[in-house]
């Protein structure tokens, strides 16, 4: 056949559309995603014929790629994956999971009418922040609270309340970048706040700061170094220290503490980090984390501290810009009122859950992983549960390598990055690491009810 001939064989969108296939289609997929398929296959199966390639071009032989195409274009773009990287609070996998309370908490509150604003027992508008203003104050022992988006958020409305066009007081050492747009310097500058550095980049002390302040001065300002540590010769003045100064000379005094954990992280092994009612406790006027960190709920910004500071914040007209909305305050106060049974708490909040496991449980789990990935796949070498360290991530303790366990894979046939790529683009993704030519899926990240799913994407990736 010519390529003119074999062209006019193509048949017309029309034709597709009209074809049984066609209808059949367009009873289950809106009509615009059809046409946009069966536009790109007709489309594709031209340029085909004009480069050489003949082929089978009626509506049957080329349906089977429109609908493959109309499935594609239907899916969600944002999408549920399986974490095998060990990271528990991975940034760019959406940080931390939800806890099935705080899930149901928000279904129910999102499906209906609720009184976010509005006070039920005297039928007189209310308050958003109200709900969880308590349930905080006894968590933490903050006076008083308010929410807004995310911590970032958190640490501008502060400056922006306090110090716009005043000066804040920081050591050199806590200049730090958090995941590339948030950087101290930078979120002061936008603030309208004017930036003193004290110092050095590994010594402050308590005088630096205080020879730095002057009639201008606003706030002092402490910035937990969340990503990084100075170690070897260094001094950093603790929050305690920096409060009792800011007491003596009336300035209030904000510790942007970045992750924020309830509960006390040392019984489980990790030293170093304060818990939120801790660093309440050095008398800090004002004290701000992030919702979605070690707390393992939503993304939010949480600010705590004195009352009366706290209702300058909110009268700041930025707050409105930043409000939390309904599905975040839900899963918020379903999230905090867990930490009321702690023991609980670390059980069902999956982030606090995953950071707490044990190397045993972890190894359980990777046995598990790997024995149902065996059952079917005989002749398979290079797959065992092998020891390994896992990180929390999120800017969070990064000193600390949390003891795991892994199925390591060295596929026989194919290489490693090959594997690492099918298991990427498979449905749903899993997302492992290469570490010394294997493929290492932490059992520590991958969740109970994945197991399966988990095992049959490698089975699927291997055998392919
Ligand atoms: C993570 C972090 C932030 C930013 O918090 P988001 O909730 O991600 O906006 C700010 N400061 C510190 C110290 C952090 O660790």
């Amino acid at each position: 056949m010519t390529i003119r001939e074999q062209l006019s064989q193509l048949p017309s969108v029309d034709e597709c559309l009209k074809s049984p296939f066609g209808t059949g289609l367009l009873d289950l997929f809106p009509r615009k995603t059809v046409l946009r398929a069966v536009r790109e296959v007709i489309d594709s199966r031209r340029k085909g014929i004009l480069d050489g390639a003949a082929s089978d071009v009626s509506v049957e032989a080329i349906a089977h790629d429109i609908e493959s195409v109309v499935r594609k274009l239907s899916s969600y773009k944002l999408r549920p994956l399986i974490n095998a990287t060990g990271i528990v609070i991975h940034t760019n996998l959406g940080r931390s999971l939800l806890s099935e309370k705080a899930l149901d908490h928000v279904i129910s509150t999102a499906r209906s009418y609720t009184n976010l604003e509005y006070e039920i027992s005297t039928g007189r508008r209310g308050k958003r922040y109200s709900h969880i203003k308590d349930i905080i104050r006894e968590l933490t022992g903050a006076e008083d609270s308010v929410v807004v988006n995310n911590n970032a958020a958190a640490v501008l409305l502060c400056l922006d309340t306090f110090a716009r066009g005043r000066e804040v007081i920081v050591s050199r050492g806590e200049l730090v970048e958090i995941g590339g747009s948030f950087r101290i310097p930078e979120v002061m500058k936008a603030s309208g706040a004017i930036l003193r550095e004290v110092g050095t980049t590994n010594k402050t002390h308590p005088a630096d700061y205080e020879n730095a302040l002057c009639g201008d001065t606003a706030l002092l300002l402490k910035v937990h170094q969340s990503n990084y540590r100075v170690i070897g010769f260094t001094e950093e003045v603790p929050l305690e220290r920096l409060a009792k100064i800011g007491k003596d000379y009336r300035i209030p005094v904000v510790a942007d503490l970045g992750s924020g954990s309830m509960i006390n992280l040392a019984q489980y092994g990790v030293t170093g980090e304060p818990s939120v009612q801790e660093v309440v406790r050095t008398g800090a006027d004002i004290v701000t984390f992030s919702g979605d960190k070690l707390l393992g709920g939503p993304q939010a910004g949480i600010i705590i501290g004195k009352e009366k500071l706290i209702s300058v914040i909110q009268k700041n007209p930025m707050m409105r810009a930043m409000r939390i909305d309904k599905m975040t305050l839900a899963s918020l106060e379903a999230t905090f009122m867990q930490y009321l049974d702690e023991e609980k708490a670390i059980k069902e909040i999956p982030t606090v859950r995953m950071l707490t496991e044990t190397a045993d449980e972890i190894k359980t789990r990777a046995k598990k992983i790997l024995s149902s990935l065996k059952k079917d796949i005989s002749g398979q070498p290079g797959m065992e549960v092998v020891p390994d360290e896992s990180q929390a991530g999120g800017g969070s303790l990064p000193e600390i390598n949390f003891p795991t366990f892994a199925v390591s894979i060295r596929p026989s046939h194919i290489s490693v990055n090959e594997l690492e790529k099918r298991l990427r683009l498979g449905d749903p993704p899993v997302i492992g690491r290469i570490k010394d030519n294997a493929l290492l899926l932490d059992a520590r990240t991958v969740q109970d009810n994945e197991v399966k799913e988990l095992a049959r994407r490698v089975r699927a990736a291997l055998t392919m």
